[in-house]
Protein backbone atom coordinates (compact mmCIF):
# COMPACT_ATOMS: atom_id res chain seq x y z
CA UNK A 1 0.00 0.00 0.00
CA UNK A 2 1.71 3.37 -1.01
CA UNK A 3 0.67 6.06 1.52
CA UNK A 4 0.54 9.96 0.53
CA UNK A 5 0.97 13.12 2.28
CA UNK A 6 1.45 16.60 1.62
CA UNK A 7 2.37 18.75 4.63
CA UNK A 8 0.36 21.66 2.83
CA UNK A 9 -2.62 20.10 4.31
CA UNK A 10 -1.59 20.67 7.89
CA UNK A 11 -1.96 24.53 7.49
CA UNK A 12 -5.14 24.58 8.10
CA UNK A 13 -6.79 25.00 11.26
CA UNK A 14 -10.04 26.84 12.35
CA UNK A 15 -12.90 27.29 14.54
CA UNK A 16 -16.71 25.95 14.34
CA UNK A 17 -19.82 26.24 16.19
CA UNK A 18 -20.88 22.72 18.13
CA UNK A 19 -24.29 22.48 20.48
CA UNK A 20 -24.18 25.89 20.28
CA UNK A 21 -20.66 26.43 21.38
CA UNK A 22 -17.86 27.84 19.04
CA UNK A 23 -14.62 26.06 19.76
CA UNK A 24 -11.37 24.98 17.99
CA UNK A 25 -12.90 22.63 14.88
CA UNK A 26 -12.72 19.28 16.26
CA UNK A 27 -11.25 18.20 12.20
CA UNK A 28 -7.55 19.40 13.27
CA UNK A 29 -3.83 19.11 12.05
CA UNK A 30 -3.50 16.36 14.96
CA UNK A 31 -5.56 14.18 13.00
CA UNK A 32 -3.37 13.46 9.91
CA UNK A 33 -0.20 13.63 12.14
CA UNK A 34 -1.15 10.73 14.02
CA UNK A 35 -1.53 8.43 11.15
CA UNK A 36 1.62 9.49 9.57
CA UNK A 37 3.48 9.03 13.04
CA UNK A 38 1.64 5.63 13.40
CA UNK A 39 2.24 4.33 9.26
CA UNK A 40 5.87 5.61 9.61
CA UNK A 41 6.84 3.30 13.03
CA UNK A 42 5.07 0.26 11.56
CA UNK A 43 8.02 -1.42 9.60
CA UNK A 44 4.93 -2.51 7.52
CA UNK A 45 4.20 0.78 5.54
CA UNK A 46 6.06 3.88 4.16
CA UNK A 47 4.84 6.96 3.56
CA UNK A 48 5.45 9.19 0.93
CA UNK A 49 5.10 12.88 1.35
CA UNK A 50 4.69 15.01 -1.45
CA UNK A 51 5.48 18.36 -1.70
CA UNK A 52 3.48 20.90 -2.99
CA UNK A 53 3.60 23.78 -0.87
CA UNK A 54 5.84 25.85 -3.00
CA UNK A 55 2.81 25.35 -5.35
CA UNK A 56 1.46 28.60 -7.42
CA UNK A 57 -2.25 28.71 -5.93
CA UNK A 58 -3.25 31.26 -8.95
CA UNK A 59 -6.02 29.69 -10.14
CA UNK A 60 -4.92 29.39 -14.03
CA UNK A 61 -6.74 26.97 -16.27
CA UNK A 62 -2.94 25.44 -17.01
CA UNK A 63 -2.37 23.30 -14.80
CA UNK A 64 -4.33 19.85 -14.42
CA UNK A 65 -5.01 20.33 -11.04
CA UNK A 66 -6.84 23.57 -11.64
CA UNK A 67 -8.75 21.88 -14.83
CA UNK A 68 -10.25 19.37 -12.69
CA UNK A 69 -11.26 21.41 -9.91
CA UNK A 70 -13.17 23.24 -12.17
CA UNK A 71 -15.05 20.47 -13.71
CA UNK A 72 -15.58 19.51 -10.10
CA UNK A 73 -17.17 22.85 -8.51
CA UNK A 74 -18.37 26.31 -9.85
CA UNK A 75 -15.51 28.92 -10.82
CA UNK A 76 -17.12 31.74 -8.37
CA UNK A 77 -17.35 29.22 -4.93
CA UNK A 78 -13.56 28.58 -5.86
CA UNK A 79 -12.52 32.32 -6.17
CA UNK A 80 -14.49 32.70 -2.83
CA UNK A 81 -12.47 30.07 -1.25
CA UNK A 82 -9.37 31.57 -2.44
CA UNK A 83 -10.06 35.05 -1.77
CA UNK A 84 -12.85 35.42 1.15
CA UNK A 85 -10.01 35.22 3.98
CA UNK A 86 -7.79 37.88 2.51
CA UNK A 87 -10.23 40.19 0.95
CA UNK A 88 -12.18 40.38 5.09
CA UNK A 89 -8.88 40.53 6.93
CA UNK A 90 -8.15 43.73 4.21
CA UNK A 91 -11.34 45.21 5.22
CA UNK A 92 -10.75 44.87 8.61
CA UNK A 93 -13.09 42.25 9.47
CA UNK A 94 -10.91 39.47 11.19
CA UNK A 95 -7.42 39.36 12.06
CA UNK A 96 -4.91 37.17 10.19
CA UNK A 97 -5.01 34.68 12.38
CA UNK A 98 -8.84 34.63 12.74
CA UNK A 99 -11.20 32.65 10.56
CA UNK A 100 -14.04 33.41 8.49
CA UNK A 101 -17.60 31.70 9.63
CA UNK A 102 -20.87 32.12 7.48
CA UNK A 103 -23.60 33.77 9.56
CA UNK A 104 -26.55 33.92 6.95
CA UNK A 105 -27.21 30.98 4.63
CA UNK A 106 -28.38 31.17 1.49
CA UNK A 107 -32.05 29.25 1.99
CA UNK A 108 -34.26 28.48 -1.08
CA UNK A 109 -37.11 29.39 0.77
CA UNK A 110 -35.76 33.62 1.10
CA UNK A 111 -35.83 33.86 -2.81
CA UNK A 112 -39.26 35.03 -4.35
CA UNK A 113 -40.07 33.73 -7.85
CA UNK A 114 -38.20 32.34 -10.50
CA UNK A 115 -35.23 34.75 -9.19
CA UNK A 116 -32.27 32.85 -8.66
CA UNK A 117 -29.81 33.78 -6.01
CA UNK A 118 -26.62 35.79 -6.52
CA UNK A 119 -23.51 36.11 -4.11
CA UNK A 120 -24.36 39.06 -1.45
CA UNK A 121 -22.12 41.89 -1.88
CA UNK A 122 -21.65 41.90 1.92
CA UNK A 123 -18.74 40.07 3.04
CA UNK A 124 -20.15 39.20 6.10
CA UNK A 125 -23.35 37.71 3.84
CA UNK A 126 -21.47 35.67 1.06
CA UNK A 127 -19.56 33.51 3.35
CA UNK A 128 -22.77 31.88 4.05
CA UNK A 129 -23.87 31.52 0.88
CA UNK A 130 -21.24 29.27 -0.16
CA UNK A 131 -21.45 26.97 3.27
CA UNK A 132 -24.36 24.94 4.47
CA UNK A 133 -23.20 24.87 8.34
CA UNK A 134 -21.04 26.71 10.45
CA UNK A 135 -17.93 23.98 10.87
CA UNK A 136 -16.22 25.25 7.43
CA UNK A 137 -14.37 28.49 8.76
CA UNK A 138 -11.74 29.98 6.68
CA UNK A 139 -8.72 30.77 7.52
CA UNK A 140 -5.60 32.10 6.06
CA UNK A 141 -4.11 28.86 4.93
CA UNK A 142 -7.52 26.54 4.23
CA UNK A 143 -7.68 26.89 0.20
CA UNK A 144 -3.71 25.79 0.53
CA UNK A 145 -4.74 22.95 2.39
CA UNK A 146 -7.49 21.88 0.70
CA UNK A 147 -5.92 22.18 -2.77
CA UNK A 148 -3.27 20.04 -1.17
CA UNK A 149 -5.68 17.41 -0.27
CA UNK A 150 -7.39 17.72 -3.73
CA UNK A 151 -3.71 17.01 -4.94
CA UNK A 152 -3.47 13.95 -3.33
CA UNK A 153 -6.62 12.37 -4.66
CA UNK A 154 -5.06 13.40 -8.14
CA UNK A 155 -2.00 11.88 -7.38
CA UNK A 156 -3.86 9.21 -6.52
CA UNK A 157 -5.68 8.61 -9.02
CA UNK A 158 -2.64 8.95 -11.17
CA UNK A 159 -0.67 5.96 -9.58
CA UNK A 160 -3.77 3.59 -10.02
CA UNK A 161 -3.83 4.58 -14.12
CA UNK A 162 -0.25 4.64 -14.41
CA UNK A 163 0.53 0.72 -12.47
CA UNK A 164 -2.97 -0.56 -14.46
CA UNK A 165 -1.52 0.56 -17.64
CA UNK A 166 1.99 -1.18 -16.91
CA UNK A 167 0.14 -3.67 -15.50
CA UNK A 168 2.26 -4.47 -12.73
CA UNK A 169 0.81 -7.15 -10.34
CA UNK A 170 -0.26 -6.92 -8.05
CA UNK A 171 -2.78 -3.74 -9.05
CA UNK A 172 -1.38 -1.09 -6.71
CA UNK A 173 -3.71 0.10 -3.78
CA UNK A 174 -3.29 3.93 -2.38
CA UNK A 175 -4.03 5.71 0.35
CA UNK A 176 -4.26 9.23 0.43
CA UNK A 177 -4.25 11.29 3.62
CA UNK A 178 -6.76 14.25 2.65
CA UNK A 179 -7.43 16.98 4.71
CA UNK A 180 -9.35 18.65 5.15
CA UNK A 181 -11.74 16.15 4.42
CA UNK A 182 -14.13 16.04 1.13
CA UNK A 183 -17.57 13.63 0.29
CA UNK A 184 -20.03 16.57 2.41
CA UNK A 185 -18.78 19.81 -0.26
CA UNK A 186 -20.70 20.38 -3.47
CA UNK A 187 -20.51 22.04 -6.08
CA UNK A 188 -20.58 25.61 -4.72
CA UNK A 189 -21.02 24.62 -1.15
CA UNK A 190 -18.67 24.35 1.60
CA UNK A 191 -19.78 22.25 4.83
CA UNK A 192 -19.05 19.52 7.21
CA UNK A 193 -15.43 20.45 7.40
CA UNK A 194 -15.19 19.93 3.95
CA UNK A 195 -14.06 22.07 0.87
CA UNK A 196 -13.16 20.74 -2.01
CA UNK A 197 -14.73 17.34 -3.09
CA UNK A 198 -11.87 14.85 -2.90
CA UNK A 199 -13.41 12.18 -4.46
CA UNK A 200 -14.73 13.30 -6.77
CA UNK A 201 -11.24 15.35 -8.20
CA UNK A 202 -10.34 11.52 -7.74
CA UNK A 203 -12.90 10.19 -10.12
CA UNK A 204 -12.24 13.24 -12.65
CA UNK A 205 -8.60 12.68 -12.27
CA UNK A 206 -8.92 8.64 -12.74
CA UNK A 207 -11.21 9.38 -16.18
CA UNK A 208 -8.84 12.08 -16.96
CA UNK A 209 -5.40 9.73 -16.96
CA UNK A 210 -7.55 6.72 -17.99
CA UNK A 211 -8.04 9.02 -21.20
CA UNK A 212 -4.51 9.79 -21.71
CA UNK A 213 -3.40 5.80 -21.10
CA UNK A 214 -5.32 4.40 -23.45
CA UNK A 215 -4.52 4.80 -27.04
CA UNK A 216 -7.88 3.97 -28.48
CA UNK A 217 -10.16 7.44 -28.06
CA UNK A 218 -12.90 6.84 -25.81
CA UNK A 219 -15.76 9.17 -23.77
CA UNK A 220 -14.36 9.70 -19.99
CA UNK A 221 -17.58 9.05 -18.89
CA UNK A 222 -17.22 5.52 -20.06
CA UNK A 223 -15.01 4.27 -17.46
CA UNK A 224 -16.87 2.89 -14.47
CA UNK A 225 -15.97 3.61 -11.20
CA UNK A 226 -17.39 2.88 -7.86
CA UNK A 227 -17.33 4.90 -4.47
CA UNK A 228 -17.76 2.90 -1.11
CA UNK A 229 -18.19 5.74 1.28
CA UNK A 230 -17.37 4.32 4.59
CA UNK A 231 -17.25 7.29 6.62
CA UNK A 232 -20.38 7.70 10.11
CA UNK A 233 -21.95 10.42 7.83
CA UNK A 234 -23.30 10.27 4.64
CA UNK A 235 -21.43 12.01 1.56
CA UNK A 236 -23.83 14.08 0.38
CA UNK A 237 -21.81 16.24 -1.64
CA UNK A 238 -19.99 13.12 -3.42
CA UNK A 239 -23.86 12.00 -3.90
CA UNK A 240 -25.01 14.87 -5.73
CA UNK A 241 -22.30 14.76 -8.05
CA UNK A 242 -22.93 11.74 -9.64
CA UNK A 243 -26.87 11.40 -9.01
CA UNK A 244 -27.46 11.17 -12.73
CA UNK A 245 -24.51 9.59 -13.84
CA UNK A 246 -24.48 6.02 -14.86
CA UNK A 247 -20.54 5.46 -14.86
CA UNK A 248 -20.73 6.66 -11.10
CA UNK A 249 -21.61 4.16 -9.11
CA UNK A 250 -22.38 6.13 -5.17
CA UNK A 251 -22.63 3.50 -2.06
CA UNK A 252 -22.73 4.80 1.31
CA UNK A 253 -23.28 2.87 4.79
CA UNK A 254 -23.96 6.21 7.12
CA UNK A 255 -25.53 7.06 10.72
CA UNK A 256 -29.40 6.86 9.99
CA UNK A 257 -30.90 9.95 11.09
CA UNK A 258 -27.60 11.70 11.52
CA UNK A 259 -25.40 14.56 9.96
CA UNK A 260 -26.14 16.05 7.08
CA UNK A 261 -29.66 15.37 8.18
CA UNK A 262 -31.20 16.02 4.61
CA UNK A 263 -29.66 13.00 2.80
CA UNK A 264 -28.83 9.65 2.73
CA UNK A 265 -32.49 8.29 2.47
CA UNK A 266 -32.72 4.76 1.01
CA UNK A 267 -35.08 5.92 -1.69
CA UNK A 268 -32.08 8.34 -2.96
CA UNK A 269 -31.51 5.99 -6.06
CA UNK A 270 -30.15 8.24 -8.52
CA UNK A 271 -31.96 10.23 -11.29
CA UNK A 272 -32.11 9.98 -15.05
CA UNK A 273 -29.71 7.74 -16.42
CA UNK A 274 -28.19 7.71 -12.79
CA UNK A 275 -31.18 5.75 -11.43
CA UNK A 276 -30.08 2.63 -10.00
CA UNK A 277 -26.34 3.40 -9.50
CA UNK A 278 -26.77 5.26 -5.91
CA UNK A 279 -27.28 3.09 -3.15
CA UNK A 280 -27.79 4.48 0.35
CA UNK A 281 -27.26 1.92 3.31
CA UNK A 282 -28.43 3.94 6.76
CA UNK A 283 -27.47 2.39 9.74
CA UNK A 284 -28.69 2.80 13.73
CA UNK A 285 -26.47 4.97 15.88
CA UNK A 286 -24.56 2.24 18.20
CA UNK A 287 -25.30 -0.54 15.71
CA UNK A 288 -23.08 -3.51 16.34
CA UNK A 289 -20.08 -4.18 14.47
CA UNK A 290 -21.95 -7.91 12.97
CA UNK A 291 -24.77 -5.45 11.70
CA UNK A 292 -22.64 -2.88 9.93
CA UNK A 293 -20.55 -5.83 7.65
CA UNK A 294 -24.37 -7.20 6.86
CA UNK A 295 -24.75 -4.24 5.49
CA UNK A 296 -21.05 -3.86 4.08
CA UNK A 297 -21.93 -7.10 2.08
CA UNK A 298 -24.54 -5.50 0.62
CA UNK A 299 -22.71 -2.44 -0.62
CA UNK A 300 -19.84 -4.97 -1.87
CA UNK A 301 -22.25 -7.25 -3.54
CA UNK A 302 -23.48 -4.19 -5.67
CA UNK A 303 -20.51 -2.62 -6.45
CA UNK A 304 -19.38 -6.26 -7.70
CA UNK A 305 -22.45 -6.36 -9.76
CA UNK A 306 -21.41 -3.27 -11.43
CA UNK A 307 -18.21 -4.38 -12.51
CA UNK A 308 -16.27 -1.22 -11.86
CA UNK A 309 -12.68 -0.32 -13.35
CA UNK A 310 -11.68 1.66 -10.18
CA UNK A 311 -12.75 1.94 -6.51
CA UNK A 312 -13.03 4.45 -4.95
CA UNK A 313 -12.94 4.76 -0.93
CA UNK A 314 -14.11 7.23 1.47
CA UNK A 315 -12.69 6.19 4.59
CA UNK A 316 -14.11 7.61 7.70
CA UNK A 317 -13.24 6.75 11.27
CA UNK A 318 -16.06 8.27 12.64
CA UNK A 319 -17.13 5.35 12.69
CA UNK A 320 -15.36 4.10 15.83
CA UNK A 321 -17.28 3.79 19.29
CA UNK A 322 -15.58 6.36 20.65
CA UNK A 323 -15.68 8.86 18.34
CA UNK A 324 -17.79 12.56 19.23
CA UNK A 325 -19.55 12.60 15.87
CA UNK A 326 -20.47 9.42 14.86
CA UNK A 327 -20.58 6.50 16.57
CA UNK A 328 -21.42 2.26 15.82
CA UNK A 329 -20.17 -0.15 17.36
CA UNK A 330 -16.55 -0.62 16.08
CA UNK A 331 -13.17 -0.88 18.11
CA UNK A 332 -9.92 -0.97 16.58
CA UNK A 333 -10.15 -4.43 15.37
CA UNK A 334 -13.40 -3.85 13.69
CA UNK A 335 -11.45 -2.22 11.34
CA UNK A 336 -9.70 -5.16 10.10
CA UNK A 337 -12.76 -6.84 9.91
CA UNK A 338 -14.24 -4.15 7.58
CA UNK A 339 -11.31 -4.14 5.55
CA UNK A 340 -11.12 -7.87 4.85
CA UNK A 341 -14.97 -7.75 4.43
CA UNK A 342 -14.05 -5.23 1.12
CA UNK A 343 -11.31 -7.18 -0.43
CA UNK A 344 -12.61 -10.76 -0.01
CA UNK A 345 -15.69 -10.21 -1.74
CA UNK A 346 -15.58 -11.59 -5.46
CA UNK A 347 -14.51 -9.77 -7.91
CA UNK A 348 -13.34 -6.80 -5.37
CA UNK A 349 -9.97 -7.67 -4.38
CA UNK A 350 -8.11 -7.04 -7.76
CA UNK A 351 -9.92 -3.63 -8.83
CA UNK A 352 -7.30 -0.71 -7.95
CA UNK A 353 -8.58 1.42 -5.14
CA UNK A 354 -7.55 5.04 -4.43
CA UNK A 355 -8.37 5.27 -0.56
CA UNK A 356 -8.97 8.62 0.74
CA UNK A 357 -9.39 9.93 4.19
CA UNK A 358 -12.07 11.46 5.18
CA UNK A 359 -13.54 12.19 9.02
CA UNK A 360 -12.87 10.30 12.40
CA UNK A 361 -12.21 12.55 15.12
CA UNK A 362 -10.35 10.61 18.52
CA UNK A 363 -7.69 11.79 17.76
CA UNK A 364 -5.30 9.42 19.61
CA UNK A 365 -6.69 6.31 17.83
CA UNK A 366 -6.89 7.66 15.08
CA UNK A 367 -3.04 5.65 14.13
CA UNK A 368 -4.45 2.39 15.41
CA UNK A 369 -7.78 2.36 14.03
CA UNK A 370 -6.07 2.90 10.29
CA UNK A 371 -2.57 0.45 10.99
CA UNK A 372 -6.20 -2.46 12.02
CA UNK A 373 -7.75 -1.13 8.56
CA UNK A 374 -4.54 -1.57 6.53
CA UNK A 375 -3.65 -5.09 8.16
CA UNK A 376 -7.37 -6.17 6.91
CA UNK A 377 -7.07 -4.78 3.82
CA UNK A 378 -3.14 -5.77 2.69
CA UNK A 379 -3.48 -9.37 4.26
CA UNK A 380 -6.28 -10.24 2.03
ZN1 LIG B 1 -17.98 11.93 9.03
Amino acid sequence: MLVLHDKATLLHHTVEVVSFKLIKALECPERVEVIVKALENDAAHSVQVLDTTDRDNELTTERLLDKILLQTHDTDYLTHLRTIHENCVSSAMVGEDESVLPECFNVPALTFGNRSSKPPKDLYARTGYYAFDMSTGICKETWTSAVASAGLALEAARLLVQTDASQEQPRRNVLALCRPPGHHCTTKMAGGYCYLNNSVVAVQALRHFRLQATSTPSEPSSLKVAILDLDFHHGNGTQFAFYQDPSVLYVSIHGQDEYPYYSGHEDEIGDGPGTGFNLNLPLAVKAPLEEYLAKLKIATQRIRDFQPQYLVVSLGFDTFHLDPLGNFGVDASGYEAIARTVRESDGLHDIPAAILLEGGYVVEHLGPNMLSFLKGWEQV
